[in-house]
């Protein structure tokens, strides 16, 4: 690496979600057969009425800066989405909208982290958390869950963990890339040990509630513990729930002192989001919502389908979640019965090379020993996924 790179930088991984992604991109264009289950994004088309909101703010000449943290209509949106499905009251000065999701994440971390601030991050985490936590300066306290846990950090777990350097913990639910959700009990138990321990805040990111089909309802910390509002932020945003992906519109809900550092943090980098996004936002947040229901169902579906099919093959056990686009499956079975395959990151590349499927291995979340699939896609491409790794599997694992 060229001697020009900050050492910083030099410890800092590429995501590798978007590398899987890319490298199939790249793959296809280059004429080869490969079915990616790498991207983590709806394969839905963002839903007209949303597109035709961005096109009229277009020709109304909404192509302007907006105000950096967000035009008043977006975040009036996003303060009657809050109180309308999550039963929790912001004002508008405690709402940062940023560009998607993953930069309101950056902003939060930039602007409380001090150098050598503990974040706690559960195992299997989203791969961006501990690099994002890293370029802000802090330090990650990663936490290992089991499948036996439901890949959920337990109350104990998360007493245990904290430190008089503990700033911040990360909770995503429903988890990319488990699946699996709190229930209101084990939020209740986390949220006492959170009541104990002034000093340590909370980020919810709560990206993939809208695809969720768990038997009792997702509950929100704060709605669970008013007490917890003055250091918790929500994190959220309209990539997954409303296949915006390339949008860029994702928001922080929070306490206005850590939403103005935030904004700050915005205000001296990227500036406002892409203004014709936050008109199609506005349009996502207040237009009919019946597309949501649409994808969830077909997402469970694919879901129902692909973790028992990725249970069946030769040296994969796999347990379904209750949200989100991906399956989890353990594939330790299939790295020790192929010849020259070492772990999930090789199992990866063999897949990818025999069956011509790529999917992300485990270990940049955290969770060697599992590969993530993402099932946003049809029902017939995962079908043709399926068949070709149980022929590349059934000749390789004896
Ligand atoms: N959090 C999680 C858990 C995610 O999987 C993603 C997907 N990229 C994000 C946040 C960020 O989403 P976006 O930046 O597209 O809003
Ligand atoms: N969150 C998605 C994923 O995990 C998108 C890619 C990324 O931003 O990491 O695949």
């Amino acid at each position: 690496m060229s001697r020009f790179v900050a050492d910083l930088i030099k410890q800092v991984k590429p995501s590798a979600t978007i590398a899987v992604s890319m490298k199939a991109a790249e793959l296809k264009r280059t004429g080869k057969d490969v079915i990616g289950l790498g991207a983590g994004e709806p394969d839905f088309d963002t839903p007209d009425h949303i597109k035709q909101a961005a096109i009229e703010a277009i020709q109304a000449g909404q192509t302007k800066y907006t105000a950096v943290d967000g035009t008043p209509e977006l975040k009036q949106a996003i303060i009657g989405k809050l109180s309308r499905e999550n039963q929790v009251e912001y004002q508008a000065n405690e709402i940062l909208v940023s560009c998607g999701a993953k930069h309101s994440i950056f902003n939060l971390l930039s602007a409380v982290l001090n150098p050598g601030d503990e974040v706690i991050i559960p195992t299997p985490y989203w791969v961006s958390y501990p690099d994002m936590t890293l370029l802000a300066g802090g330090q990650s306290v990663i936490v290992e869950t089991t499948v036996e846990n439901d890949f959920k950090l337990s109350a104990e777990q998360l007493a245990q963990n904290i430190t008089e350097r503990t700033k911040l913990v990360i909770l995503n639910s429903p988890s990319n890339p488990t699946g699996r959700a709190y229930s209101r009990n084990e939020l209740e138990a986390i949220g006492q040990v959170l009541l104990a321990n002034p000093n340590v805040m909370v980020a919810t990111d709560d990206i993939y509630e809208h695809i969720y089909w768990g038997q009792e309802p997702l509950v929100n910390l704060v709605a669970l513990f008013p007490e917890l509002k003055p250091r918790c932020v929500i994190i959220n945003g309209v990539s997954k729930g409303y296949a915006m992906t390339g949008w860029r519109i994702g928001y922080a809900a929070g306490p206005a002192d850590i939403i103005t550092a935030m904004r700050k943090v915005q205000s001296q980098s990227t500036s406002n989001p892409c203004s014709v996004s936050q008109a199609a936002a506005v349009a996502a947040l207040n237009g009919p919502q019946d597309c949501l229901d649409v994808m969830r169902v077909a997402f469970k579906e694919r879901h129902d389908y692909l973790i028992q099919a990725l249970d069946e093959l030769p040296g994969f056990s796999c347990q379904g979640g209750q949200g989100a686009f991906y399956a989890f499956p353990d594939v330790r079975g299939a790295v020790a019965a192929i010849d020259g395959v070492n772990d999930d990151v090789e199992l990866a590349t063999w897949l990818l090379e025999e069956a011509g499927v790529a999917v992300v291995p485990g270990t940049p979340f955290g969770a060697p020993g599992y590969v993530r699939l993402s099932f946003a896609t049809s029902i017939d491409v995962l079908k043709k996924a399926i068949e070709r790794m149980d022929s590349a599997l059934r000749t390789a694992v004896k």
